[in-house]
């Protein structure tokens, strides 16, 4: 395999700026603040064009240059496909909407988003030596960093609590992760791996806690990009939790401008969270930087229940740059939203997607979003893992079939 030239010069504390040396394993900056990976950009522009992606194969590596990873033999490859922006026509004419597309995450390895992340973090923890990672997770994450890893052959230690659904526990663990069920919170896992992991040669894979998830979910800002033809959308609603997405979709725009990739316009980002779960809402109403961490957080949205996010600041610092917005939605929107996508788009999405789209719906009528906006909406996993409500009727085999009552039980 052909090595693509990289560009790293250095990392940066998120917070203070302070720089980090590259090719070095870290986790969190000296002040406890995300760290973000830093390119020689000028460089980049000079060596790599937009038309020599054309060559390369559909999938996130196709960005190389913009990506950490030194040596391509590190690279964990389990089908990283450029995931599909799906119109959603139906809705946009009944809602009196601008054009609507949905990022189809579900199609990723393991079914999730999460595999953007994990792909990079692995990638990078194989390069750097590591030999154990470990995380707390809803569900997504765990399994993505376990099919990453049993394909690396590094050693994983995944913590949830104790009520993440079944077919994400045992995900995690057939895809051969150690397994423990917490009764507690995400953030009572993440205390597990965090205080544990001197003892337990851990390497911590928390969100945000590492440098290289960022880079990995930056890829779905790189990619929408140019599947728009290197424009940017005038909206995007983004389901936080961790916020990673937001924070590395607002990275790449940047990156993107730097290099001669797209212009100035960003899009407005509109962070969404579950009403039972919403701290980065609150700190946005009343205009704080950092977010107090929500109690008792509640939600069918497991992806979004994140009662503290450790780069509160950056995904404020983005919403708030970009002139967009936090704004939470009850768990009957998102079912409403569900149901509406499944039956009126034939789309499948995840309660997280959907709670894009009941915000999507609850803002075209408060008027923050204007019915001129084309709106991005993100479906972060496959509908596949979520329970869903129907309605079925059964047929006694033992008796003629009454194709009057079935007739009936539709109407
Ligand atoms: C992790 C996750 C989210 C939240 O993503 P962040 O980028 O960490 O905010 C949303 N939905 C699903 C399904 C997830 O797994």
């Amino acid at each position: 395999m052909n090595e693509y030239q990289t560009f790293v010069t250095h990392l940066e504390c998120s917070y203070t700026g302070k720089v980090y040396p590259a090719d070095k394993l870290h986790g969190l900056s000296d002040e406890d603040k995300p760290l973000l990976v830093r390119y020689d950009l000028e460089k980049i522009s000079k060596s790599v064009t937009r038309d020599s992606l054309i060559m390369r194969a559909p999938e996130f590596w196709r960005y190389r240059e913009l990506l950490p990873v030194r040596k391509s033999k590190n690279i964990v490859r389990l089908g990283e496909i450029m995931t599909p922006l799906l119109p959603a026509n139906n809705l946009q004419h009944e809602w009196g909407s601008g054009e609507i597309l949905i990022k189809d995450e579900g199609r990723l390895p393991t079914g999730s988003f999460k595999a953007r992340g994990l792909a990079l973090a692995v990638a990078m923890a194989k390069e750097l030596g590591v030999k154990r990672m470990a995380m707390p997770t809803n569900g997504n994450a765990g399994a993505a960093l376990a099919a990453y890893c049993s394909r690396a052959g590094i050693e994983t230690f995944v913590f949830c609590p104790d009520d993440t659904p079944k077919v994400n526990v045992d995900e995690i663990a057939f895809l051969g992760a150690k397994t423990f069920l917490a009764n507690g919170f995400i953030n009572d896992c993440g205390r597990i791996v965090g205080e544990g992991k001197g003892q337990m040669n851990w390497f911590d894979t928390s969100t945000l806690k590492e440098p290289y998830r960022i880079e990995g979910k930056k890829t779905m800002g790189l990619e929408l990009a140019e599947q728009l033809n290197w424009n940017v959308p005038d909206v995007i609603i983004y389901p936080t939790g961790g916020g990673t997405g937001l924070i590395g979709m607002w990275k790449a725009f940047n990156e993107l401008e730097q290099i001669g990739w797209i212009g100035s316009k960003r899009p407005r980002m509109v962070a969404v969270q579950a009403e039972g779960c919403a701290p980065i809402v609150k700190a946005f109403k009343k205009g704080e930087r950092h977010a107090e961490p929500w109690e008792n957080a509640e939600t069918i949205a497991a992806g979004i229940r994140v009662p503290a996010a450790v780069g509160d600041f950056l995904i404020l610092d983005a919403v708030r740059e970009s002139n967009g917005f936090a704004v939470a939605v009850s768990d009957e929107e998102i079912t409403s939203a569900h149901k509406d996508c499944a039956l009126k788009e034939g789309i499948l999405l995840c309660p997280e997607g959907a709670a894009t789209l009941a915000a999507l719906k609850k803002e075209l009528i408060s008027g923050r979003i204007k019915s001129t906006e084309q709106v991005m909406l993100f479906n972060c996993a496959t509908g596949l893992k979520y329970p869903m409500q129907t309605t079925h009727h059964k047929i006694n085999l033992k008796e003629s079939v009454n194709y009057d009552w079935i007739e009936e039980s539709l109407s």
